[in-house]
């Protein structure tokens, strides 16, 4: 069985073939065109998707040496994202799968960022508890089964991600500040400044109040000295990366005293980073836990895990009429 994906919900074009659960190809266009805009400005993105879009499926095929006759299922990304991105992923994902008379299959990108563990091996068994960390999403979802998932604890206002890229444009650091912060924190010491962690009730985030706080600190120590920044980049990069770190593991430790779950995976964009995939294995290591995470490609947006997931659904016969439309704001 080969299944062709499309992932098209923020600023990643992606295209994968998976036979089988194996990928054979996972091609991804980034759109580096938002970069002098300081964040996804959404009509570029379309735009942007539009031209990448046939190239990177066409590649796609390729790189997997898949012929489109021999194609089993056409599966996209329905949401959540943009609305013209996903319009663009969608409308050739449907006009694809009509013209070769196949079986058309939507996913949810956020259960998709999920099921990217069963990639491959170690695979986690179920139930387990999944923080799904990235630039729209902070969640912590049970996990019942492949196609079974139940948010259980996420942020109240800005994601984990979105709190990484707007600290690092406090910085002056270019856009998407995330992988910089995490590479200059390297260097830091985690301890240097402190940032209120704030407190949220049961299993939710809040990161709103960090960037504040961000904000603050960095206007009253260049006021004293302007070349505060300049100076002291690791040290603050560390102790931001720090703060969000140790306020994700909090609610994590919470949720899996709360299930008594100990199979603990992350998944999304953010657990790219370096300062959270080393706290996670030791605080796994101190709880007694199963510790899951994925390899960095499989991290961010890719089309492999839209891949992933639709093969789940095709298993259990489930598939999409041509009428579909996308959801901006999809949940699950
Ligand atoms: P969503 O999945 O919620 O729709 P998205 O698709 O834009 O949002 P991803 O591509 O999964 O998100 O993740 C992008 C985010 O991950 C950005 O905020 C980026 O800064 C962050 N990120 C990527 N690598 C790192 C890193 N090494 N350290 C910190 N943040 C990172
Ligand atoms: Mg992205
Ligand atoms: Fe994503």
């Amino acid at each position: 069985m080969n299944i062709l994906a499309i992932e098209s919900s923020c600023d990643e074009t992606s295209a994968a073939v998976l036979a089988n659960g194996h990928v054979l190809s996972n091609v991804i266009a980034t759109q580096l065109i938002h970069e002098q805009y300081g964040g996804v400005v959404p009509e570029l993105a379309s735009r942007a998707h539009q031209q990448h879009i046939l190239p990177v499926v066409d590649r796609a095929l390729t790189d997997a040496n898949v012929p489109k006759n021999e194609l089993s299922a056409v599966a996209f990304t329905r949401g959540p994202g943009l609305l013209g991105s996903l319009l663009v992923g969608a409308s050739f994902a449907k006009a694809l799968a009509l013209g070769l008379r196949i079986p058309l299959i939507e996913v949810n990108h956020m259960q998709a960022h999920v099921l990217a563990h069963f990639i491959e091996a170690p695979k986690p068994s179920f139930p387990f508890l999944c923080l799904t960390v990235s630039g729209g999403h902070t969640q912590i979802v049970r996990v019942d089964g492949p196609l079974d998932m139940t948010v259980i604890g996420q942020t109240q206002d800005d994601a984990v991600g979105e709190a990484f890229d707007k600290s690092a444009k406090l910085l002056s650091l270019p856009y998407p500040g995330g992988p910089l912060i995490d590479k200059y924190a390297k260097e830091g010491n985690p301890l240097a400044f402190r940032f209120p962690m704030g407190d949220m009730p049961n299993l939710d985030f809040s990161f709103s109040g960090i960037k504040t706080a961000i904000m603050y600190f960095l206007r009253d120590n260049i006021r004293v000295n302007p070349d505060f920044v300049a100076e002291r980049l690791p040290d603050i990069c560390a102790s931001i990366q720090h703060t969000l770190v140790q306020m994700l593991l909090t609610k994590l430790k919470r949720a899996a005293r709360e299930t008594g779950i100990r199979e603990i995976a992350i998944a999304g964009g953010v657990s790219a980073n370096n300062g959270l995939r080393t706290a996670l294995m030791q605080t796994g290591a101190e709880q007694g836990w199963n510790v899951f995470i994925p390899r960095f490609e499989y991290c961010t947006d890719n089309a492999a895990m839209i891949a992933m997931a639709a093969q789940f659904k095709y298993e259990h016969g489930e598939f999409t009429a041509q009428d579909v439309s996308p959801l901006p704001r999809m949940s699950f």
